[in-house]
């Protein structure tokens, strides 16, 4: 049959990487973007090298504090504190999740606002379900998946305003936000989750379905209404064939859909990995110049 057209997350972040360079050039100030690692949790690790990088290439200034995971809750504080009142830094990014014994929503709620480019802070957070989207930092990945789905809908010829919009997940990373911007859209918004019943049949109603769930392959083919939008959040990682050159055994990203039977139903859906993720990072730096920018103001 007719298959769904592939949303490229690499592309998308490209464009949006370019653009934050170019404006990054203009500003009087480069855009600074502080980093706090706590532990030493390999992935965190590899996202906060990516976040890095991704900042040196906008031409942003990027510093980065790696802390024992020893370090106590007054000590992240205090770090916290110091670069709210650093005038070189705009954008703060506590590195989640923080060691056990340590408050993570008290260490996000003394991040400074303004500073907040996660967008997890109450004030942001806060912002954002007002409706106040101009004034909010949004939280990255609902907010990449939103300008996915806003490119998907243009290609496809589909209105966000008055659509079915399904979201599975209700986090405050990634469901509630998304269910807030696309309400803000005008989507007639449903959030569903693990209690949620007869999932299957609330997801085919989704002219825009979102899978934030964090279960591989969980969202079949036939939970997909025929030609609808599919944004894929998810990044699961699952036993693969065969093994590495060092012995061990290879593993596979995928995603919360299981994305060969979508193709077959879906009219676009993001594949993972290629697909929101790069658009995480792409939004952090957007987020870290809007910051700028206000603060130069
Ligand atoms: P959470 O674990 O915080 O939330 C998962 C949500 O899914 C919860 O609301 C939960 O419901 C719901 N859920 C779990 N099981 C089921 C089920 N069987 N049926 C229906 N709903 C269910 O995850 P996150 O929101 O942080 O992340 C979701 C996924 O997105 C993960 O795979 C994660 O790796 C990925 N992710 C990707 C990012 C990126 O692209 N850069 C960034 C952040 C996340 P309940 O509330 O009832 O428990």
């Amino acid at each position: 049959g007719k298959k769904a057209l592939l949303i490229d997350g690499k592309a998308a972040q490209a464009e949006v990487l370019a653009r934050v360079a170019a404006e990054a050039a203009l500003l009087k100030q480069k855009p600074g973007l502080a980093v706090v690692l706590v532990g030493e949790d390999p992935a965190s690790q590899v996202y906060v090298k990516s976040k890095g990088k991704a900042a040196s290439a906008c031409g942003f200034l990027s510093v980065q504090h790696d802390l024992p995971v020893t370090t106590t809750q007054a000590e992240l504080i205090a770090l916290v504190q110091s670069l709210n009142v650093d005038p070189a830094i705009h954008g703060i990014l506590v590195q989640l999740p923080l060691p056990k014994g340590i408050d993570a929503s008290k260490v996000l709620e003394t991040i400074a606002p303004e500073k907040d480019v996660d967008g997890f802070h109450p004030v942001n957070v806060g912002l954002l379900a007002t409706g106040l989207t101009d004034r909010a930092l949004v939280p990255c990945t609902p907010a990449g998946a939103m300008l996915l789905i806003e490119e998907a809908a243009k290609a496809l010829g589909r209105d966000i305003s008055g659509a079915e919009a399904v979201i599975v997940g209700r986090s405050n990373i990634v469901g509630k936000p998304m269910a807030q911007l696309l309400l803000a859209r005008n989507a007639t918004v449903t959030v569903a989750h693990s209690r949620t019943r007869d999932l299957p049949a609330v997801a085919r109603r989704a002219d825009i379905l979102v899978a934030a769930v964090g279960r591989p392959e969980m969202i079949r083919g036939d939970w997909i209404k025929p030609g609808a939008l599919v944004i894929d959040v998810g990044i699961n990682r699952i036993p693969g064939e065969g093994f590495r050159p060092d012995g061990q055994p290879k593993t596979r990203l995928v995603g919360d859909v299981a994305l060969q039977e979508a193709l077959e139903v879906a009219g676009a859906i993001t594949p993972v990995p290629g697909g929101v993720g790069p658009m995480t990072i792409a939004l952090l730096m957007s987020n870290t110049l809007r910051a700028a920018k206000l603060a130069a103001l």
